[in-house]
């Protein structure tokens, strides 16, 4: 591990501060569950890391009622998400915090970090970079857990995040601090993720100097919505496909839906081809199918992992009926 400057500071200024472009390459420190091991590794290596575990603000789960938002602090940690009982209008969201299945990682890690946790891609991992010449190596060689989809640039890696797709099918937004010590914005979920083009860019649109603070949920009518991943194991182990859907119901019909796949392209996958395929119509075995045929349409595959394909359109397809309310199979 390099030497960095540790700091903990206890306010969203101090750490903004802290965070700072111009005072060298910093790095958040939430739970640590991911960063520890990179920073182990030196796949990062800075000159400060920043903890944001003391500052209470990041720690709230809040309902504004007025809205009808649920606001919830990026410094929650995953168990405490779960036993909040705030979940119950977003099952897709506990969905996908239920399938990490580790008492160890939902204690210790964020809704932040889950979120902005840098990608599992074993290239990255061992500490050769996210992009460089990576996107021909990859191509080459060992791709069985990358992208069917998205996957035309340098950028071959999957997302990592598991919660990513439902955010962005509900119509989330997060509020983003930083650089400047007063300075604030919301973005969009679906606007937040990004494919790196170079190798110092992430995987979403954070700058220098900038944090998440807080995710913003918005009302939903009703709970029609869910999370379905393919899973290798019931342990921790990435999914090798999964999918999220949000559904809006005029009675047997859907009125509109928003299906975000995951763990199959380098950013939360959205694809209105899958919503397309269900809209004005009632959802039911064959609906769904449809949605998960045309979800995978545009798949491009590498050497190793056309396997995906089955497994992202069954994913798309029982997500589909997760969120409808009726029995997917495969449990
Ligand atoms: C053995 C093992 C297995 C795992 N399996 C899974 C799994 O199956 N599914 C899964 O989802 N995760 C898994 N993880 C990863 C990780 O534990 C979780 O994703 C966890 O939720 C990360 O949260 P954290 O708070 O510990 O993040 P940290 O490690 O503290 O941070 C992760 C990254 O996000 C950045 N970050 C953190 N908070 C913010 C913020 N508020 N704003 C901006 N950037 C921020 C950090 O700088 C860092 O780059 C695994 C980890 C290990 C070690």
């Amino acid at each position: 591990m390099h030497d960095f400057e540790f700091a903990a500071p206890q306010t969203e200024a101090e750490a903004v501060a802290l965070l700072a472009p111009e005072r060298g390459r910093a790095e958040v420190l939430a739970g640590g569950t991911d960063l520890v091991p990179l920073l182990e590794k030196m796949v990062v290596a800075p000159s400060r890391v920043v903890s944001i575990a003391g500052i209470a603000s990041l720690k709230m789960i809040r309902r504004d009622d007025e809205r009808g938002e649920l606001v919830l602090g990026a410094g929650v940690t995953l168990d405490e998400l779960l036993k909040s009982d705030s979940l119950a209008d977003y099952p897709a969201i506990r969905h996908a915090i239920e399938g990490i299945n580790s008492p160890q990682l939902q204690a210790q890690g964020t809704l932040g970090g889950e979120i902005c946790r840098r990608p599992m891609c074993w290239y990255y991992r061992s500490g050769h970079g996210l992009l460089a010449d990576r996107g021909r190596e990859v191509a080459a060689g060992d791709n069985r857990y990358h992208a069917i989809l998205g996957n035309g640039g340098a950028a071959k890696f999957v997302h990592a995040s598991r919660i990513a797709p439902a955010l962005v099918a509900l119509g989330a937004s997060l509020r983003i601090i930083g650089p400047g010590p007063d300075e604030e914005k919301y973005v969009p979920a679906g606007d937040f993720f990004r494919t790196p083009r170079s190798d110092g860019d992430r995987e979403n649109v954070l700058m220098p100097g900038e944090l998440v603070s807080h995710i913003i949920l918005p009302a939903v009518e009703s709970a029609t919505n869910a999370t379905y991943e393919v899973r290798q194991s019931a342990g921790p182990d990435m999914p090798l496909a999964a999918a999220a859907a949000s559904l809006e119901m005029l009675g047997p019909m859907v009125k509109s839906a928003r299906v975000v796949l995951g763990q199959v392209a380098p950013v939360p996958w959205p694809s209105p081809e899958a919503a397309a395929a269900i809209l004005g119509r009632p959802v039911d075995e064959s609906t769904a199918e449809a949605a998960g045929a045309a979800a995978v349409s545009r798949a491009t595959l590498l050497s190793g992992n056309a396997y995906k394909v089955q497994l992202a359109k069954t994913a798309v397809k029982r997500a589909i009926l997760l969120a409808a309310g009726q029995d997917p199979g495969g449990f």
